[in-house]
């Protein structure tokens, strides 16, 4: 290929211009994402070959190389991994691969306040471009002869040709210094020994292949000064998880999150934990302080690290958490798995199942510590990742009970959230059950008729108000040998016995006054509703919906449609509130005027409940006609 111009694509120089004009302060994580991206390239060429045995292994070993030159001001950071093909460069260098415009609008955004989060982006290699204003990318791809050579000055384009590369596979990676000073008017210079000793210290210490560079230093032998050339290692590459937690710092932690997630926030949590007796492995586990932008993009990888007796196998490994803890990050390294690396046999082995296994539960076990000791720091996680962690009540049965005891809910009770065995303690004398409540939002819940009947018992109702929640309800089955039950269910059963059979005589006898209308009503909405019964469920509104006892609820079958779902429709019964004194004044008008207000209060009950009516426009016509037919008496 003859040397040839290019342009990058639209979004690519967007995010390349941001870098050039970015905070001073931050510019020293270059280091990182480009090292970072150096040792990815040699993790890839080791598993590879792993599979194909006739793929390059270097004879010196794997390693990253910092190769500085004051005079010239440049900065290579050189590998020996994987390379890539000219195809490869074109496409991940030239190009930005994202899920639509709201997400690069969000990424542009939040680049521009926080340069320093690029490798979250996986747009880590512009960060080149916050000390440089000329890169070089010299690279061969592993397996082939040819190499490819790539420059440009963060304009609007770039060249790119072949060019066979000494070394063989890898990538050279060249900077050309800008001259710029710090905010404080100080100059990190980017190719002092000392400064790049201490900016890998800082972010890249336990990367697990050595990071080398030569450095020259004055010696004094026999009365004479000499410049010895040394070639130093700079980073420790102590696997911080075989390390005790004791003598592990905050920081250390901290910086290893980075390193694995490129997340910049310090994570909430992090647990290190080891495994002994029948089957060994370590793991450090962390909960994020944040929600990844892209935390429900289908395409947003998930998992853990997996290392086998040190060597990383493989990143983003979905087979080693349940779904519900999908939002956790981390590794494990285990010493009794063999290098099986396909995915059907990840997913199959047995071993991998264990170690899911005990993960899951030291997982849920840290959480639920968590909730007793730090209810501030829960909070922040459940508003966070509660609705994913919820998802294990519907999907995980063996882990329910445990899940039950750190969910939260929003409640009747205060503002608060609150936990079910907080429920339980509140619970008033002659309450049976724990009462619940699905909708759309906590708005339209919370001035349920459902909840009427509830309020002037003093019984708490809890809110849900997730879209998950209407499978949490009907998964969670019983908590502390109380029902869950909904208040919109046909047959709510409140009171005693005693109260019951006092309430059925009532309401026989209301039955008897209004059986006229009822029937009327009863024949002008059979289409719509199963039945029309009378009911002390509300005390104030006079009408609403509720389910058959073994039928969808509402909330489930708006659910299943927005899902594109067709919820099979089960009919209602609508329940009239016989104290309510409006049905003596029906009594009283002609059966057409009873069929047309059965018809409003049925669409009011639809709305009370959060659905839709069918015609809204018949719907306001039949108001404006009654407002009429008032104003004239
Ligand atoms: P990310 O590393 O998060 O994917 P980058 O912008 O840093 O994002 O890099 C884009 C892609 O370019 C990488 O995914 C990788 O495929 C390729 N790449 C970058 N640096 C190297 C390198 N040193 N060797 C091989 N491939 C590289």
């Amino acid at each position: 290929m003859t040397k040839k111009t290019q342009t990058f694509q639209a979004e690519a120089k967007e995010i390349l211009d941001l870098m050039i004009h970015s905070l001073y302060s931050h510019r020293e994580i270059f280091l990182r994402e480009l090292i970072s991206n150096a040792s990815d390239a040699i993790e890839k060429l080791k598993f590879e070959s792993l599979v194909n045995q006739s793929l390059p292994v270097p004879v010196g070993g794997f390693e990253i190389r910092l190769d500085a030159d004051q005079a010239a001001r440049t900065l290579s950071i050189i590998d020996n991994g994987i390379g890539m093909t000219s195809e490869e460069v074109v496409a991940n260098i030239g190009t930005i691969a994202h899920s639509g415009t709201k997400a690069f609008v969000k990424m542009r955004q939040e680049l521009k306040d926080h340069p320093e989060m690029i490798g979250q982006f996986g747009v880590g290699f512009y960060s080149a471009f916050m000390v440089a204003d000329r890169v070089t990318l010299h690279t061969q791809k592993a397996g082939t002869t040819n190499g490819t050579l790539w420059e440009s000055d963060g304009g609007g384009t770039y060249t790119i040709e072949d060019q066979p590369r000494e070394r063989g596979h890898g990538t050279t990676l060249t900077l050309h210094l800008k001259d710029f000073k710090d905010e404080d008017g100080e100059v990190q210079n980017f190719t002092d020994f000392w400064t790049l000793k201490e900016v890998v210290k800082k972010y890249s210490d336990f990367v697990s292949h050595p990071i080398k560079m030569l450095h020259s230093r004055e010696q004094k032998k026999d009365d004479k000064t000499e410049t010895v050339v040394e070639d130093e290692t700079l980073n420790s590459q102590k696997a911080l998880w075989l390390r005790s937690p004791s003598e592990v710092t905050a920081d250390e932690y901290n910086e290893f999150y980075r390193h694995l997630t490129h997340d910049w926030v310090d994570p909430l949590k992090t647990i290190h934990y080891r495994a002994e007796g029948t089957m060994e492995f370590t793991s450090i586990l962390y909960i994020p302080a944040q929600k990844p932008y892209n935390y429900d993009f289908r395409d947003r990888k998930i998992g853990l690290n997996l290392y086998v007796k040190r060597v990383f196998i493989k990143g983003d490994c979905e087979e080693l958490l349940p779904p519900y803890l999908r939002f956790m990050k981390g590794m494990v390294d285990s010493d009794d798995l063999t290098l099986n690396v396909s995915r059907e046999l990840l997913q199959q082995d047995r071993q991998i199942l264990r170690i899911k296994k005990a993960l899951a539960s030291k997982a849920l076990s840290t959480l639920k510590s968590l909730l007793e000791t730090d209810r501030a720091s829960y909070e922040k996680f459940w508003a966070n990742f509660g609705s994913t962690l919820k998802e294990g009540i519907a999907l995980e049965p063996s882990s329910v009970d445990k899940l039950k005891d750190l969910i939260l809910f929003n409640s009747t009770h205060s503002n608060q959230l609150t936990s079910l065995a907080e429920y339980v303690a509140r619970m008033k004398p002659g309450q049976k059950d724990i009462y619940y409540i699905t909708g759309d939002s906590l708005a339209q819940i919370q001035n349920s008729p459902y909840l009427e009947k509830l309020k002037a018992k003093g019984f708490e109702v809890l809110l849900m108000t997730d879209k998950v929640d209407a499978w949490v309800a009907t998964g969670m089955d019983q908590f502390d040998e109380k029902s869950f039950q909904s208040v919109s269910a046909e047959n709510l059963d409140l009171g005693t016995e005693e109260e019951k059979k006092a309430e059925q005589e009532k309401m026989r006898e209301a039955g008897e006054k209004l059986k006229p209308l009822l029937e009327t009503m009863q024949e002008a909405l059979k289409e719509q509703v199963k039945e029309i019964k009378l009911s002390e469920r509300l005390t104030e509104s006079p009408v609403c919906l509720v389910s058959v006892a073994d039928g969808a609820s509402a909330h489930m079958e708006r659910l299943m449609e927005s899902m594109g779902q067709s919820a099979p429709k089960a009919k209602r019964i609508m329940e009239l509130n016989p104290n309510h004194p409006l049905y003596n004044k029906m009594m009283t008008v002609s059966s057409e005027q009873q069929k047309e207000w059965a018809e409003i209060l049925y669409q009011q009950a639809l709305l009370n409940e959060g659905s839709q009516i069918e015609n809204p426009y018949l719907y306001s016509q039949k108001i404006a006609k009654l407002m009429m037919s008032a104003a004239m008496h």
